[in-house]
């Protein structure tokens, strides 16, 4: 099962000695699939290449970012352009403004924008924007959703949080964990209940705009609207974090898909319009280099340093080279794009549940726009996966083999079961046709699993 080799394995023995666990971030160490991780050599459009010159089909996409493919030429252009004229100037630039009208002209309730280097980042100024606003100190996050690192939201988190299997993190004060409220994902009346015993300490409610860290588990629809009217009526703010959707399930994230109303009133998912406090950004917007945001109301923005009394700054925030990527990338990704990587997802997520369902393994193939992910399992097959519980209770046990079958044959998957597949508008016929080939084969190794 394993496809260690031993220049991959001398690599990962030599990164365990200066790294812990070898890896710079935890998922990418293939700990719950078993073996050594790849060490990537380069990238191009929808294909990775390792150290030993293997190349695969990239179901990863650098976790979201890459929605053009990798190293798209005109991106890795502006970025040379934009690093002869100086990596990083600690001055302000005409790009960070180019960048936040592009942002604020896809989601115009993202009035005003404040640049930073990571998810982690947005997510944690948004928390204390909202903290500083209501002069309140409760934060409502949803088991299974990941907001990054930031100590208030790891409890119950999703992603490597998840795939490790920990309740949150050592190092997180206790004082810490008990402003932090979890509530189950899609559970209104837990949400209603949190509310009416302290809804006047509240000062937000994050969620995952569609929640993709504990694989791809969409929101009922309404549910964000639900949210958005109770944190109305209480006088809390409501955070939608867009980190991973934002710009990558359409031109404006999940929010253009499921709280803009469209001719008859309601969304596309069905939901009725709604309008969140403060968005955070990340992933697409930076086009693969550091860089993240977070949007809002001015009013609210405006709390921020300089203009307001709430701190946040960065030593290379609005980066140049950061920008020149994410302005390109966002001006590439038009409709077409979006049509292209909609139509892959669509094809891929249905050959996925046609494989595995040749080999009656039990699943169910969960889908947000372009975003799904496979649940394994009889009880995800009958009733569909909503919440955090739901995703745990899955048969994970037959990932791993799934995962290696498919790397075995070119395919690199993200290598945890809670995590979303992305594709990029530069998987074409050829690298959907090596997904397509390499399935039955990932079916039968799960089957036996
Ligand atoms: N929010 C969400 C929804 C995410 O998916 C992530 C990262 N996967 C983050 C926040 C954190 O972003 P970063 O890793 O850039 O800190």
């Amino acid at each position: 099962m394993t496809t260690t080799t031993s220049t991959m394995h001398e690599i990962f023995e030599r990164a365990h000695r200066v790294t812990p666990g070898g890896v710079n971030s935890p998922v990418r160490a293939f700990g719950s699939v078993g073996g050594d991780p790849r060490f990537i050599a380069s990238a191009r459009g929808p294909y990775v290449t390792d150290v030993e010159g293997r190349e695969y089909v990239d179901l990863v996409m650098s976790w979201g970012p890459a929605l053009l493919g990798h190293a798209a030429p005109e991106v890795v252009a502006a970025v040379q352009e934009a690093a002869a004229r100086g990596l990083s100037f600690g001055a302000p630039t005409v790009a960070e403004v180019e960048l936040a009208e592009a942002v604020r002209a896809r989601v115009p309730a993202a009035e005003k924008v404040r640049f930073v280097s990571t998810g982690t980042e947005a997510t944690m100024t948004a928390v204390r924007l909202a903290r500083g606003a209501t002069g309140r100190d409760l934060v409502v996050k949803f088991a299974g959703c990941y907001h990054g690192h930031v100590d208030a939201l790891l409890a119950d988190a999703g992603s490597g949080v998840a795939t490790f299997g920990l309740p949150g993190s050592a190092g997180v004060t206790a004082a810490s964990a008990a402003e932090t409220i979890v509530v189950p994902y899609n559970d209104l009346a837990a949400l209603e209940a949190v509310f009416a015993e302290r809804g006047d300490d509240i000062a937000a409610v994050i969620a995952e705009a569609s929640p993709a860290n504990m694989g791809v588990v969409p929101p009922r629809p309404g549910f964000n609207a639900a949210i958005r009217r109770l944190t109305t009526e209480h006088r809390a703010l409501f955070i939608l974090d867009e980190v991973l959707t934002g710009f990558r399930v359409g031109p404006a994230g999940w929010w253009g898909l499921d709280g803009v109303a469209r001719d008859g009133g309601v969304s596309a998912t069905g939901s009725e319009a709604y309008t969140p406090d403060l968005f955070a950004f990340g992933k697409v917007v930076g086009g693969g280099m550091p860089l993240a945001g977070l949007g809002g109301r001015a009013a609210l923005m405006d709390l921020l340093s300089p203009s307001g009394p709430v701190y946040q700054a960065g030593t290379l925030s609005g980066n140049p080279l950061a920008t020149a990527a994410g302005l390109a990338t966002l001006r590439l990704a038009d409709d077409a794009v979006y049509a292209r990587v909609d139509e892959a997802a669509r094809v891929i997520g249905d050959a996925v549940g046609a494989a595995l369902d040749a080999e009656g393994v039990p699943h169910r193939v969960q889908r947000a726009g372009n975003l799904f992910s496979v649940m394994f399992g009889e009880t995800a097959a009958r009733d569909g996966v909503h919440s955090y519980a739901d995703a745990q209770a899955q048969d994970t046990f037959r990932h791993p083999p799934f995962f290696h079958a498919m790397l075995d044959a070119g395919v690199a998957l993200p290598p945890s079961v809670f995590e979303a597949w992305f594709l990029s508008a530069a998987h074409d016929d050829a690298a959907v046709n090596r997904i397509l080939e390499a399935l039955p084969a990932a079916a039968q190794a799960a089957a036996a699993a």
